[in-house]
């Protein structure tokens, strides 16, 4: 059967990677998280003082940059591909808010884009991936078959942002968390390089009021109607 490229763009914590997850599993595919990638960066930026009081020098980084290394690898007990920091694993050090304040002024930057996104293209070139991100559709892979554009209402997705912090142990306020994604939406759609949009023909999802298996159930259909056009097109005798 044919393989395609699933890419899935939308505001933070909108429940992309969730949905990337389940379709990944369900289809054997691939699958890559993006953000996990700039975040990773970020932490490489606070250990080594190139982030100092929320300012980020851009000078170090550029010096650094052919230091830092971001690799995925493969965890067959969640069955996910986990991120590591050159060779470190920072699964879990990439979902704290220390991280989620800074990381959209790190993804903001032209050379930090421009190293992930040639890392993204070569995960992806065999297809058979699904892909979540800010610019997955509109620019890593602009003619991937399917295209989604998540979003949901702001309260609903900061009380999962919330729930899904607690349940790591990190406490926040509901206002602090409703800030940082308001904050990180309004800087990831207005930035100069490759900003959140949704591309022409990304399907949009919008997930506040339908549970998660509605929604893999959704795309799975779309995913399957795909295929089948697909399979049917390579099949069809040539009129040559
Ligand atoms: O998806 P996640 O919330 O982990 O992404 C963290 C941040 O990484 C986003 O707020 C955004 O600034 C950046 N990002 C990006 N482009 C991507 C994926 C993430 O700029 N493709």
């Amino acid at each position: 059967m044919s393989k395609i490229t699933v890419a899935i763009d939308g505001y933070s914590s909108c429940g992309k990677s969730t949905l990337a997850k389940a379709l990944a599993q369900k289809l054997n595919y691939n699958y890559i998280d993006t953000g996990a990638m700039y975040r990773a960066v970020t932490i490489y930026c606070l250990r080594n003082g190139i982030i100092q009081k929320s300012i980020v020098n851009q000078k170090k980084l550029m010096d650094c940059l052919s230091d830092i290394e971001v690799s995925f690898r493969y965890n067959t007990v969640t069955k996910t591909s986990e991120v590591f920091l050159n060779g470190e694993h920072v699964e879990k050090e990439i979902r704290t808010m220390e991280v989620a304040n800074h990381v959209s002024a790190i993804s903001s930057i032209k050379e930090v884009r421009e190293k992930m996104v040639i890392l993204q293209r070569e995960m992806g070139k065999h297809k058979g991936v699904i892909m979540d991100g800010r610019d997955i559709g509109t620019h890593v892979f602009p003619y991937a078959e399917l295209k989604l554009f998540m979003t949901a209402d702001n309260d609903v997705r900061t009380q999962r942002r919330l729930d899904e912090l607690s349940s790591k142990g990190e406490y926040h306020t509901f206002e602090d968390v409703k800030r940082n994604l308001e904050k990180r939406d309004h800087d990831d759609t207005t930035r100069k390089e490759n900003p959140l949009i949704k591309a022409e023909d990304a399907v949009v999802l919008d997930n506040t009021d339908i549970n998660k298996e509605e929604q893999l159930e959704f795309v799975m259909k779309l995913i399957e109607d795909l295929l089948l056009t697909k399979d049917e097109f390579n099949q069809a005798p040539s009129k040559h």
